[in-house]
């Protein structure tokens, strides 16, 4: 059997753990009205996470990895 959920996890551009420095933490900086495109960067180093539309797959996924 195949797991739906976890086939959107894999198809998801965003990276949880930033592959730079390991840090959990994003900078969320107006995403209220940021564009979908927006980049993501991490809080810590600021290299690019993903965009925000991949943010918004991540959290209808039922995930509570980020606090808002
Ligand atoms: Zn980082």
């Amino acid at each position: 059997m195949k797991s739906a959920q976890h086939n959107t996890r894999e198809q998801s551009g965003f990276k949880v753990v930033c592959c730079e420095c390991g840090s959990l933490s994003i900078k969320m900086t107006d995403l209220v009205n940021a564009p979908e495109d927006t980049k993501i960067e991490c809080g810590r180093c600021k290299a690019v996470r993903g965009t925000l539309a991949e943010l918004h797959v991540l959290a209808r996924s039922g995930n509570d990895i980020f606090e808002f």
